[in-house]
């Protein structure tokens, strides 16, 4: 009987269920969109229950759309959005505040707090002190909900991420689990010796008892009690973990660059973390059977958002797949520069305060200039995060494994081999992360016997080779060093 891997895959604004067969490829899909809550300005919540019936959902119509059974199914795994912290009541599974998001600034004050122990924090867990993480979510919830930290110090609350909120409930609330990739996303966890910091907690506060238990990625996480006993959870991590994964980024320097909204590069280190002095993030890139491979992780703010930004702001587009035809109606930007520092710059520059700019406009500067131009500072700023992370690293890419929506743009991934003068690889399969979490799950059940076995499902769909000579990607890059330097010096406001 054919079988198949049930991936969910719970991201931002959507969830979504993927069956996958052995040959890698998708039987069926599914997706919801989640509506996000934004109480004030910079503050980004969901409804866990909402995330959790989005799931149930997509979950019962993947099977009908893949006219398939629970038998059918061979194991479940899962990946998320990182970060993102949900607390409830032990005794009745209840959220008593709603998911704070990942991208959610309401507890920079409190992070503000904790700057003195901001070595202290990077040396244990890889991260720089920031709201993102889920430490200061956990301490923003624990000081506004009223009772909470008594009942929390009292072991009545339990702290999750989205995985082990899933978890929890497809396991009718038997197991409180997270896995090593999303724990060491907490800023509570130490990724040397792989457990929770007691330091760390002290810091910030945080009852060790409202922690899951950390457990490799490979685990087996539980029966799927609520959908069916019979399926096993057996796969689980991050999704930028689990997409580095799906691209085969099995060796040391072998590295991916989603093109979302943002952009998020991560390159295998190996079993040795790798810590950065530059703002690369130091991550645990997955454990297999307690085997842990490290991470280094770069991220550009403004990748596919500059493409909005053209749609949405200028005007200069229709939909986003246009910026290609447009860009193409001219040979060359000619000259002109976007720095789309739209909300400051990340590695290697981290100024908060620096906002976007154009330059090199002449009489003769169209819209279709300004629109490529846009689609090359996207190449532009993942060039600044390979080349720190080649440099801090120690490691020469080999070649460049992407995906996420702006691989759409022939142009940008063109344009982004020419200037890094490496082979840029677009896979077959445009769900990587969901891909990566169900290996991790078909590995550990036997559906897939080895890595063997899965680089053999591996196919690309577009590879790009540079087409442009050393030298004059060497001429564009100065231009852009330039401009970015021009652009940070403009400080009127
Ligand atoms: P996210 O997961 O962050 O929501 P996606 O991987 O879905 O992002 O990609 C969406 C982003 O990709 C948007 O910012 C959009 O502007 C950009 N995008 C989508 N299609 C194209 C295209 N053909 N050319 C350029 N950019 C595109």
């Amino acid at each position: 009987m054919k079988k198949y891997i049930l991936s969910i895959d719970q991201g931002t604004t959507s969830s979504r269920a993927i069956l996958f067969s052995k040959d890698g490829s998708i039987e069926a899909m599914s997706q919801v969109e989640l509506q996000l809550i934004y109480p004030h300005q910079g503050w980004v919540e969901a409804d866990p229950l909402e995330i959790w019936i989005s799931v149930v959902n997509v979950v019962n119509e993947v099977l009908i759309k893949g006219n398939i059974t629970w038998k059918d199914i061979d194991s479940i795994g899962i990946t998320n959005q990182r970060e993102t912290s949900i607390v409830w009541d032990k005794k009745t599974g209840k959220p008593i505040y709603n998911a704070i998001i990942w991208q959610s600034r309401q507890s920079s004050e409190i992070c503000g707090k904790f700057d003195s122990k901001k070595l202290i924090i990077h040396e244990k867990t890889g991260l720089l002190i920031n709201p993102y993480f889920s430490a200061s979510k956990i301490r923003f919830i624990l000081d506004n909900v009223k009772g909470a930290q008594k009942k929390a110090e009292d072991g009545e609350l339990l702290f999750g991420t989205i995985e082990t909120w899933l978890i929890y409930k497809m396991t009718n609330g038997k197991h409180h689990y997270t896995d090593t990739t999303n724990a060491s996303r907490t800023m509570l966890f130490n990724i040397h010796t792989l457990s929770w910091d007691k330091e760390l907690l002290e810091i910030f506060n945080i009852p060790s008892k409202m922690l899951p238990e950390v457990k490799p990625c490979n685990f087996d996480f539980g029966a799927a009690t609520y959908f069916d006993k019979r399926v096993h959870i057996l796969g689980v991590a991050g999704d930028q973990h689990a997409s580095l994964f799906g691209h085969n980024c099995f060796n040391v320097g072998e590295c991916k660059n989603t093109y979302g909204t943002g952009c998020f590069m991560l390159m295998n280190t190996g079993d040795k973390p790798v810590i950065s002095n530059n703002g690369l993030l130091t991550t645990i890139a997955w454990d297999l059977n307690g085997k842990v491979t490290y991470a280094l992780e770069g991220s550009v703010f403004i990748g596919g958002a500059a493409i909005q930004w053209l749609r949405d702001g200028l005007n200069a587009i229709k939909t986003a797949p246009d910026s290609d035809e447009c860009a193409c109606r001219v040979s060359s930007s000619d000259g002109v520069y976007v720095v789309p520092a739209f909300v400051g710059l990340g590695a290697p520059y981290w100024d908060d305060d620096v906002r976007g700019s154009m330059f090199g406009i002449t009489r003769s500067t169209t819209r279709s200039h300004i629109v490529r131009a846009t689609l090359e500072s996207i190449a532009y700023q993942s060039k600044d995060v390979f080349e720190l992370m080649e440099k801090e690293s120690g490691y020469q890419i080999p070649s460049l494994q992407v995906d996420g929506g702006a691989t759409g743009s022939k142009v940008l991934m063109q344009f982004q081999s020419d200037i890094l003068q490496i082979d840029i690889k677009k896979p077959m399969c445009l769900e990587q992360t969901a891909l990566g979490v169900a290996y991790i799950a078909g590995l550990k059940s036997g559906f897939w016997k080895n890595l063997d076995e899965i680089k053999c499902c591996h196919k690309y769909k577009e590879i790009y080779n540079p087409k442009i000579s050393k030298e004059d990607a060497e001429h564009l890059c100065d231009g852009w060093e330039i401009a970015v330097k021009a652009t940070r010096e403009f400080k009127f406001r």
